[in-house]
């Protein structure tokens, strides 16, 4: 069985550290060794391994204050520590402990047990890792919208909620953009719903791609979506409205023997221009004056009021 897990070896001792290594390079792991604490933090600024082994008496900087550092950095605070040391009073070990090491082992120690306690912290360790990247998957999975990949309705409370409190504390501006694809249900009755996933999906990669980074694009409905434009006055609301609207308008979608094109009617309100008195009203604002672009004929912005 290979194994390729890497380990940082930190000894200021030659002899020990020539034991050490050949003896873990015997059962496959990948070893880097450092004879000072200095070096160490050196080598990790570019190497991640996946557990350090560290001695405790080294000239200069000990090997708690190696532990410590090593901790204290939040690159490389995640990477277990393993200490092993001839100091074997109560003491050092709580010491070792306390710095932020996960094990402490004296020398002379039983290879075997060193290697079972290295495979045990090892494989701790990459469970957390994988634990902490599904948190992160699931994270992503609960704010984000399946059809389109745009954040949906939940997120985009949230993100309003925050936005809007913004705009109170600190006096920035706030742009909503509320807009209707117009006649979708024609549009599905035309081609069918599979085509009518297409558009929206397109349209959606076309939206994410017209606005800022710090501008938000959500799935508000069906057929419908919502763009905040945090530190954006009514003028500038209406110029990007109006690119979206105008890129829609052109954009021919296109799908085996199907090309299709669609509109969308929009409404804007905006913070300092007609200041709502919460988000919900925000919101409600800009569905007000999507109804009348609608009213008007469709494919067109109206701001609010
Ligand atoms: P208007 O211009 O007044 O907005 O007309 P409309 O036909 O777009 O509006 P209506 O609200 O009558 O119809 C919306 C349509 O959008 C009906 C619904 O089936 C369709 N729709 C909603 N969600 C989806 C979806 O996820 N996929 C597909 N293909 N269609 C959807
Ligand atoms: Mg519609
Ligand atoms: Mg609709």
């Amino acid at each position: 069985m290979k194994n390729k897990d890497k380990i940082l070896v930190i000894d200021d001792q030659p002899a020990n550290l020539e034991v050490l290594v050949s003896f873990l390079k015997e059962h496959d792991f990948t070893v880097r060794i450092a004879e000072n604490g200095k070096w160490a933090l050196q080598v990790l600024e570019t190497y991640q391994p996946d557990i350090i082994i560290l001695d405790v008496m080294m000239p200069e900087m000990d090997g708690f204050e190696t532990c410590r550092r090593i901790k204290s950095n939040k690159d490389t605070a995640d990477i277990p520590v393993f200490f092993m040391t001839a100091l074997e009073s109560v003491q050092d070990k709580v010491a070792g402990f306390e710095a932020g090491g996960v094990d402490y082992i004296t020398k002379p120690f039983q290879q075997i047990e060193v290697l079972a306690r290295l495979n045990a912290h090892i494989a701790l360790r990459k469970q957390k890792i994988k634990l902490e990247q599904q948190k992160d998957l699931l994270k992503m999975i609960s704010i984000t919208d399946d059809l389109t990949g745009l954040f949906n309705r939940r997120h985009m409370n949230t993100v309003l909620e925050r936005e809007f409190g913004r705009c109170l504390r600190y006096g920035t501006d706030l742009s909503c953009l509320l807009v209707d694809l117009d006649h979708f249900k024609r549009v599905n009755d035309t081609y069918g719903h599979g085509f009518g996933d297409i558009v929206l999906r397109e349209f959606s990669q076309s939206l994410a791609t017209s606005i800022r980074v710090t501008d938000s694009a959500f799935r508000y409905g069906g057929e419908e979506f919502l763009i905040l434009l945090p530190q954006t006055d009514i003028n500038g609301a209406i110029q990007i409205g109006e690119n979206i609207r105008r890129r829609t308008e052109n954009k021919k979608v296109v799908s085996e023997n199907i090309s299709a094109r669609v509109t969308l009617s929009g409404g804007i309100s905006s913070f300092h221009h007609h200041q709502p008195r919460t988000s919900k009203e925000m919101i409600h604002f800009s569905d007000k004056a999507l109804y009348a672009s609608k009213k008007a004929g469709r494919n067109r912005m109206s701001v609010y009021g």
